[in-house]
């Protein structure tokens, strides 16, 4: 039938649409500074629906969900650890495992979320045993946010940075780099070829020169 025909038409439109402005609100978030995101996501709550509406499609096509990995990990480690989740989307942590997690991101998908920029997160110095940023380093202010995540944990505690492959330019130099943000690199799992996990201490507070080869390329979407 006609009409049905021009319904579907229009589903595959708007889909199409929505698929448009997700890579573009995405584009936006690798492109701009934290505190730019912030105010996107405020001036349009709308934006971050679409957003994690795009993103649940992309990582779906992933065999596996590098926040999997995270939540085995931490399920082998004391469940009294006190873990940090930045740019923790839905929560996924928080609702698999027994630690305590404080969940950080810039709109509430889930009522477990303490909304704020992960630059600057409401936690005391050196108060968390494990900081994670699963597929979340997207603000161009880099060093900012990685600072942010070694004032809040304590000596010696873990960071895991799950990010997408393509986007690293040089492992060598970003670990290197993060030698200079006071983080000492213990593993690196690059079995996916979809992403690589990297398991980081803390050695103490951030040197003061600036970390070069801390960069990370946007993640860009391809139209499909
Ligand atoms: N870690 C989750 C979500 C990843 S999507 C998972 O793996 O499923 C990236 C998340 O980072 C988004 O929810 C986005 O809103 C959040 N984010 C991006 N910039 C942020 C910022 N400056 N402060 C807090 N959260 C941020």
């Amino acid at each position: 039938a006609p009409s049905g025909r021009s319904a579907a038409l229009r589903a595959r439109m708007e889909e199409r649409l929505l698929a448009a402005r997700f890579r573009y609100i995405n584009q936006q978030l690798y492109t701009s500074t934290s505190q730019e995101a912030a105010q996107l996501f405020q001036s349009d709550p709308e934006a971050f629906e679409i957003y994690h509406r795009g993103f649940a499609q992309q990582v779906g096509r992933w065999p596996e969900n590098p926040v999997h990995r995270i939540v085995r990990y931490l399920r082998r480690r004391p469940a009294s650890l006190v873990v940090a989740d930045f740019g923790c989307g839905d929560c996924k942590i928080a609702s698999s495992v027994k630690n305590k997690v404080h969940s950080f991101d810039l709109v509430p998908l889930s009522p477990l979320v303490t909304v704020c920029d992960m630059a600057k997160v409401p936690l005391a110095a050196e108060s968390v045993d494990v900081a994670v940023f699963c597929l979340a380093l997207m603000g161009t202010n880099l060093q900012e946010i990685l600072e942010e995540a070694n004032r809040v944990l304590k000596q010696g505690g873990t960071l895991m940075v799950a990010e997408v492959a393509s986007r690293f330019e040089d492992i060598r130099a970003f670990v290197n780099a993060m030698t200079q943000l006071g983080f000492k690199s213990v593993s690196k799992d690059l079995s996916s070829a979809f992403f690589h996990l990297l398991e980081f201490a803390k050695t103490g507070p951030p040197r003061r020169r600036p970390a070069p080869g801390l960069r990370l390329r946007p993640c860009l979407y391809k139209r499909r």
